[in-house]
């Protein structure tokens, strides 16, 4: 089966599993999208209002500084993949929950495990939670972890939220240093 074949199957998996049925009710499933070879996973929250209207992770404010730093850093979004935690958005864009976060990780750990990129993005402090309870995301970002997701030793970076830069000009900086940190070690790695 091919890779987009596999994306798919899990899109059913999860249809037929009957993930998080609340939110099912009003919302469309949103997968992962992009190069299913990607070096880099980039893992939002969940979908908000645009993404759920387009079927696609990332597509409105957020979505547009995400852009923004990958273009400055020559990361074209369509050699990346991006996900969420949460594939369905919840309603009024609140916070996923705990169990949603806890019902959808055996889906993005499959998610992770299809494409087997070089390393992973964590985009804010939901996002994160799930890979390192307990920290602040201010005392961690930017900095690379390694831990078994998905079967198999990966590095991680977590990152802000894009939508958390918008009015923080030092978070905005912090960001643009994240990504400068993250070309940094791909390059590294292609090299060794
Ligand atoms: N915020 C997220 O975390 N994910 C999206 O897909 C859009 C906004």
């Amino acid at each position: 089966m091919d890779k987009q074949a596999q994306l798919d199957q899990i899109a059913a998996d999860i249809l037929s599993g009957n993930v998080c049925p609340d939110l099912a009710k009003n919302a469309q499933l949103v997968m992962g999208h992009g190069s299913l070879d990607a070096d880099i996973f980039i893992i939002g929250e969940a979908p908000g209002k645009e993404e759920d209207e387009q079927g696609i992770p990332f597509a409105g404010k957020a979505g547009k500084i995400l852009n923004e730093q990958l273009q400055n850093h020559a990361l074209p979004r369509d050699e990346l993949f991006i996900s969420n935690i949460v594939k369905y958005r919840p309603p009024g864009n609140r916070d996923p929950s705990p169990q949603e976060k806890v019902d959808f990780w055996p889906y993005l750990e499959q998610e992770i495990a299809l494409v087997d990129p070089k390393m992973v993005v964590t985009l804010g402090r939901h996002s994160l939670s799930s890979f390192l309870p307990d920290v602040k995301i201010g005392d961690v970002h930017g900095v690379l972890h390694e831990r078994e997701i998905a079967g198999k030793q990966r590095v991680f970076i977590p990152m802000y939220h894009p939508i958390s830069t918008i009015y923080d000009k030092e978070r905005r900086a912090a960001f643009a240093e994240d990504f400068t940190q993250l070309k940094a070690y791909l390059k590294n790695k292609h090299q060794s």
